[in-house]
């Protein structure tokens, strides 16, 4: 599966204060299990700004411009305490300690907050490779961020700053991993984790959708995991803003694989394109499905037997799956009274007060690698 974005590496931040930038030595080293010298750290970095990756000042100042009209032109609302947060923040602010990972427009560092000791995860932008890479919907990642405030299942924002070179976004740190991470772990997976994942992000998607957001790149690599195994969705990148009602959009954004079939064919798209997303990821969770017996097989016509989550994942399959996008949407708005859920307390879900159904046997064994 390719990202339809470039891709690119942030090796250094040349903003990062001195004690930091060693960090980011550091963090280098261990990334490619070898050790760069300083100086040759050093020399990458005075290359990547001969060679214009870094400090583009015309380009800066078309940043700076594109910005204003983004923020200007946008329905957005400002927030007076994100501003001056924005003011207050710098690099210097956090310690860096590890890198989290790499998208193909950021790199992702695990930091603490000097002052609060507050672990945080800070994405960080090169503003040279967004203008390059034709990535201008910040503001949006930025505004996105800050709305998951309201949604335990979508990670959230703790604010935002920049320098002459790099953009931040300091937001909260989810421990677990990513779900394409756990899932090529995992080869084997008992039903009630895939139906309690599915729960979860649907619980994220609706309220992003009831917000006019439509996410347009969800894939397991942009779903994390927390310490104790909730999900929450990430990486805002790529949202669209205001698609509200009957709006729809026609711009290509995503990951192969993943985008919906209207989309592919270059129609006009709704929400409809994130639920078509989630059936490709239930696709890839389902067959790794224990299947303790095979109620559907054995007597599919039995009622008791079709209410199995086993025989209900290809029925919800379906309804994600479906090609045409107004009979896909109408589908997903019923979708927490689907069988499929029916072991899901989605009051209690959304109160955080479900535990995620882990156990030592619900993980991979050695022998489940070879699969
Ligand atoms: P993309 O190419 O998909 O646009 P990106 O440059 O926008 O990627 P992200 O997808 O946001 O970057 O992050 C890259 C990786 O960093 C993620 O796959 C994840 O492993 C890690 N990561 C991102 N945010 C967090 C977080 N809040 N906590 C822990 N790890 C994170």
């Amino acid at each position: 599966m390719t990202n339809i974005k470039t891709s690119i590496l942030i090796l250094t931040d040349p903003d990062i204060p001195e004690t930091s930038r060693r960090d980011g030595e550091q963090l280098e080293r261990s990334k490619e299990g070898t050790i760069k010298e300083g100086r040759q750290v050093e020399r990458k970095r005075k290359h990547e700004s001969d060679t214009g990756k870094y400090n583009d000042d015309d380009n800066l100042e078309n940043y700076k411009k594109k910005t204003k009209t983004t923020r200007e032109g946008s329905s957005a609302r400002p927030d007076d305490t994100k501003e001056a947060q924005e003011t207050t923040l710098s690099p210097g602010d956090f310690i860096f300690h590890a890198v989290l990972g790499e998208g193909n427009f950021g790199k992702v560092l695990l930091a603490s907050n000097r002052r609060t000791k507050k672990t945080v995860a800070v994405k960080i932008m090169a503003k040279k490779i967004l203008l390059d890479g034709g990535r201008d919907s910040t503001l949006t990642e930025r505004r996105v961020l800050e709305l998951a405030a309201g949604c335990p299942f979508l990670v959230k924002g703790y604010g935002t700053f920049q320098t002459t070179s790099n953009l931040y976004f300091v937001m909260e740190h989810l421990g677990g991993g990513d779900l394409d991470t756990f899932l090529r772990r995992h080869k084997r997976m008992e039903m009630n984790i895939i139906i309690f994942f599915m729960a979860e992000l649907v619980c994220g998607l609706e309220y992003l959708h009831k917000n006019g957001v439509i996410h347009r790149d969800l894939k397991p690599a942009n779903i994390l995991l927390d310490a104790v195994g909730h999900l929450k969705i990430s990486d805002f990148g790529l949202a669209l803003e205001g698609m509200f009602g009957k709006k729809t959009a026609r711009e290509y954004a995503g990951t192969s694989g993943y985008i919906a079939p209207e989309m592919e064919k270059g129609r006009r798209y709704n929400a409809g394109v994130d639920w078509w997303a989630l059936g490709i990821i239930l696709e890839r969770m389902s067959k790794r499905a224990i299947h303790r017996r095979d109620p559907c097989a054995a007597n599919p016509m039995l009622p008791d037997t079709l209410n199995h989550p086993e025989c209900l994942v290809s029925d919800i399959l379906a309804t994600l799956l479906w090609k045409r996008p107004s009979r896909r949407l109408r589908a997903a708005a019923s979708i927490r009274s689907h069988l499929f859920f029916q072991s899901i307390d989605w009051k209690e879900l959304e109160a955080g007060m479900v535990d995620p159904p882990f156990t030592s046997s619900t993980v991979s064994t050695p022998r489940d690698r070879n699969m």
